[in-house]
């Protein structure tokens, strides 16, 4: 930031910070990266625009952003189950019909299918296990075929933002804007958010070029927000902005049905029945104490089509210098236990889709162990946390998941 308060740029992290947090024999000083403006598009619920949202109070009168989270497989199956350009979309099983989500797969070339699972982020039962759920619905009678003799090549994990046309918090601040999925575009019931990314870093480099040649730098280009939703980006949002919070207040049958219903409205005659809707809560506030919910029996993998968290994170090549400061800061860890592992259950011990949280009995105590090096930056744990007190920064520059072909 100027002295005005302005931002001016972003540092890069510094390399070779030692666990201790003192520099290390191979320290080098990041970079300062400075600009007239700064587009900040690093995706789903990025650490800078965290920042941003909260410095320049972007949420206000917006409703809270919701997210999914989304689990993928890449796999090799045999030829004469592959079918090029073969698309399936499906939601409900195995999710029961009160919690959102639903699956992805597509027969790509070269006999690859990628195979995947979103879980809305706003479930309330704190023993739901998104990666186990995503393991038991390739167990479907009309899915599993597919994998029969294949091989699994490739594993990742992403939150998906949800929360669509009413949540997009304000883009613009002085010195920059907030573009793609850290403005949160995606479209929900498209599974899509590419287009409306490609098309924000359209929009606001046209106004930030049109700024830059009037001679402005470092103020707030208010053009891009007061234009995004008279655009492309707008109308594509605003027709389906009422499916998702009608699929949180209905369930899957009724609400998908209605969410429907308002997109034909929307799409034919520019009207919804229902206004504008409002999520509400957030993700983390969704989340209601395990008493209030009974434990899922969750089938054991079968290391053919089903696996473990820990045999997936290997296959997505994820790795973190290990004499590092942990990157998941815990603010308050009296109130983990008190909160997370005594009220919740620990759910972050099964949303976490690597494996990076257990509680574990040492010295007749429950603690709290964060495995930081197996995280594949998914961001879900920043999201999902009851009470808001992980905290997700990045960790040594250039590190975490190897996604070659996903
Ligand atoms: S630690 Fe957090 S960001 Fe990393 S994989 Fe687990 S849930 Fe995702």
């Amino acid at each position: 930031y100027n002295d005005a308060g302005a931002v001016i740029g972003v540092a890069t992290g510094d390399m070779g910070i030692e666990k201790n947090g003192e520099p290390g024999p191979n320290y080098t000083r990041g970079m300062e990266l400075l600009g007239k403006y700064t587009l900040i598009g690093e995706g789903v619920r990025g650490s800078l625009a965290k920042q941003l949202i909260a410095k320049f109070d972007l949420q206000r009168d917006r409703e809270p952003q919701k997210f999914g989270i989304g689990i993928k497989e890449l796999w090799q199956v045999k030829p004469e189950h592959h079918r090029p350009g073969l698309v399936q979309h499906s939601f409900g099983w195995p999710l029961g019909m009160k919690t959102g989500g639903g699956s992805f797969l597509y027969h790509l070339e070269d006999n690859l299918v990628a195979v995947g699972f979103v879980v809305h982020l706003n479930y309330k039962n704190p023993y739901l296990y998104p990666f186990e759920e995503f393991q038991r619905f390739k167990t479907h009678p009309a899915i599993r075929g597919t994998f029969e003799g294949g091989k699994r090549l490739s594993y990742g994990a992403r939150a998906i933002t949800e929360g669509g046309y009413q949540s997009v918090p304000k883009l613009t601040f002085p010195g920059g804007a907030l573009i793609g999925c850290s403005a949160g575009l995606v479209n929900v019931p498209r599974i899509k958010g590419s287009h409306n990314a490609v098309l924000s870093g359209m929009l606001a480099a046209e106004k930030l070029a049109a700024a830059i040649e009037a001679g402005r730098s470092h103020d707030e280009v208010a053009e891009i927000e007061n234009e995004w939703r008279k655009g492309d980006i707008g109308r594509d949002l605003k027709r389906v902005r009422n499916v998702k919070p009608l699929w949180s207040k209905f369930g899957t049958a009724l609400g998908v049905a209605l969410g429907g219903f308002d997109m034909w409205t929307n799409t034919l005659f520019g009207f919804s029945f229902f206004g504008t809707l409002k999520h509400g809560k957030t993700d983390a506030q969704s989340l209601e104490p395990a008493s209030q919910h009974k434990p899922i029996a969750y089938p054991k993998p079968d290391g053919v089509l089903t696996f473990d968290r820990l045999s997936s994170v290997f296959l997505s090549n994820t790795n973190h210098e290990e004499d590092q400061p942990v990157h998941l800061k815990v603010k308050d860890m009296g109130l983990q236990k008190r909160s997370e592992h005594d009220i919740y259950a620990g759910p972050s011990t099964r949303y976490c889709p690597a494996g990076v949280y257990e509680w574990v009995e040492k010295d007749g105590q429950d603690t709290f162990v964060i495995n930081a090096q197996n995280c594949v930056h998914c961001k879900t744990c920043d999201i999902k946390d009851p009470n808001q007190n992980i905290n997700w920064v990045p960790p040594q520059g250039g590190e975490g998941p190897v996604y070659p072909n996903m």
